[in-house]
């Protein structure tokens, strides 16, 4: 196929209507008829990334192979279509006017006054069109954060409306929106769609399909309202139910008809069903568990599911393979620090100590670590997790008491992670740590080779300190065994202990790259351990 086909999707009525969920679905399908897809993100905000932003603010940060500190949207995309994004598929306002701003500075717009139209939106397009140009990609679809109406958002719809006009059927505008339900009325209500369809046509921009989130089954007599005031055939308007599960929606989206409509109104031939046995399969693993597992995620944003995302997606597709469902107790550190771990943690299959930075909670993870290595419970520990259990090894196993990282107290007399060489010359905060993919070795007869069964693997980074290499022998004599390393640099990059049926830190995020078609090894792995722990309490399996 010649020439890139863009599909927007838009979002009105509310935030958090899963814009994201519904791009991927639309990838999903596209890519299972055959086509070669990607998705890109475009927020609204001025940060240069969302790389500096706290959890509370924008959920979980994703890194992407190049280094990229992204939208959490990124993963879903990543988890969907199983093809990995870069820099390219996450842009923000703060980067586009930043390198407007640059351009300016180096003279070349020539003089001429530099504006939001065309300059800005030049640069929208620009970053849009690279994506598909660049990489070949038959569709691009682009997911603009915020919503209709927003003052942020406005030059985004404007370089779409230039878009359409100057591309024609090559491009099509999505608009997700939401249908409430009235209870006490007992009726779903049309009014807010229509309204930010018109909100949508003051900028210049007629939908070309409206997807409508809701509770409720939509009657034809409503499709066809909907259809009749925002100027879109009946077809066009498709129901979007909430769902039992996120990976349900490919298949709902499906029997809705959106990658038909999508297709014909992009004239691309629909010829080919898609292939979704797999997808298929999998769901109906999860939906189907032998047994349930309970595991403890401790970290410190535990109110705020969208800061663990991966890592909770992660845990579905590790559960499938292991054919068990794992409930997640989602465990404070804080608390753990201020009433013990015993009473968050026992009875627990699997401990996971989330990754991290500041020094809230941070006692509370070390003690997490701490019961799980007595008590011999599976114990996973990423990034931070993974230095956490270092320092607790060397206070409780070395008799190191004051050991610590650096990052929490830089007078520890045992810095047992210290910050990288690299680093310590830096003084920005966006955009400077290790980040992306690195090579890691592993060496042969440890738990991290019986996980990924090779003895070369490369794994997402994003962190500033590591483990110190001078306390090297004091930790191998004592027991732990440094099982991956990154040779290049002489990093440790994952940890383990030999008397304790699994307890794996590692440095690097494996939950960036669990995916559906591919869950994590990392994962798959401490499942299992898991689920032979619990088997083992229960009695049913033999210690
Ligand atoms: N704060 C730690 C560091 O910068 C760990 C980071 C993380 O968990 N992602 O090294």
């Amino acid at each position: 196929m010649s020439k890139t086909k863009y599909i927007f999707v838009t979002g009105g009525v509310t935030s958090s209507l899963g814009k994201g969920i519904i791009s991927a679905s639309l990838g999903k399908l596209l890519q299972a008829r055959g086509f070669a897809v990607t998705i890109q993100k475009l927020d609204p905000y001025i940060n240069i990334d969302p790389g500096t932003l706290n959890p509370y603010e924008h959920g979980e940060c994703y890194v992407t192979e190049d280094g990229a500190e992204t939208d959490l949207d990124l993963g879903h995309y990543e988890r969907f279509s199983n093809v990995s994004t870069s820099q390219d598929n996450n842009i923000t306002t703060g980067r586009i006017y930043q390198s407007v701003i640059d351009k300016e500075r180096r003279g070349d717009y020539l003089g001429s006054t530099v504006q939001v139209i065309p300059h800005i939106t030049d640069e929208i397009k620009y970053r849009i069109k690279l994506l598909g140009n660049r990489n070949n990609y038959d569709v691009v679809i682009t997911e603009i954060g915020g919503t209709v109406g927003d003052i942020e958002s406005l030059p985004y719809i404007e370089a779409v409306r230039q878009m359409r006009w100057e591309m024609g059927n090559d491009c099509i505008v999505v608009h997700l929106t939401l249908v409430p339900y009235l209870s006490a009325a007992q009726e779903l209500k049309t009014k807010p769609t229509q309204h930010s369809v018109k909100t949508l046509l003051e900028q210049g921009v007629q939908p070309d399909i409206i997807v409508c989130r809701t509770e409720k089954h939509l009657n034809d007599n409503l499709k066809k309202k909907i259809a009749l005031f925002c100027n879109v055939n009946k077809s066009s308007v498709i129901e979007s139910i909430d769902a039992e599960t996120i990976y349900d929606v490919p298949l709902l989206m499906k029997q809705e008809g959106l990658d038909t409509e999508v297709l014909k109104k992009l004239e691309l031939p629909a010829d080919n069903e898609p292939v979704l046995d797999k997808w298929k399969e999998f769901l109906q693993r999860y939906k189907n568990p032998s047994m349930e597992i309970n595991v403890a995620l401790v970290g410190k944003y535990v109110e705020l599911k969208d800061a663990y995302k991966s890592i909770i997606e992660a845990f579905i597709h590790a559960g499938t393979v292991n054919d068990c469902r794992v409930n997640l107790k989602m465990v404070h550190s804080q608390d753990v620090e201020d009433h013990g771990a015993e009473k968050y943690l026992s009875g627990l299959d699997g401990i996971l100590v989330a990754p991290g930075f500041g020094s809230r909670g941070i006692e509370g993870k070390i003690e997490a670590v701490r019961y799980a290595r007595e008590n011999k419970i599976p114990f996973l520990g990423i990034c931070l997790g993974m230095q956490c259990a270092v320092i607790e090894f060397a206070r409780n196993v070395l008799g190191y008491q004051k050991a610590h990282s650096t990052e929490f107290n830089n007078k520890t007399p045992f810095p047992v992670i210290d910050m990288m060489e690299e680093q310590k010359k830096i003084s920005g905060l966006g955009g400077t740590m290790r980040l992306g993919a690195y090579p890691c070795s592993i060496r042969k007869e440890s738990k991290a080779f019986e996980t990924y069964r090779k003895t070369e693997i490369s794994e997402r980074h994003r962190h500033r300190y590591e483990f110190n290499n001078k306390f090297i022998d004091d930790f191998t004599q004592a027991g732990m065994v440094l099982s991956g390393i990154n040779k290049k640099d002489d990093l440790v990059e994952i940890i383990e202990l030999k008397d304790h049926p699994w307890f794996l830190g590692v440095q690097f995020h494996p939950e960036y790259k669990s995916r559906v078609a591919e869950p994590h090894p990392v994962f798959v792995s401490f499942i299992k351990a898991a689920k032979t722990f619990a088997l083992q309490k229960s009695g049913q399996v033999k210690k």
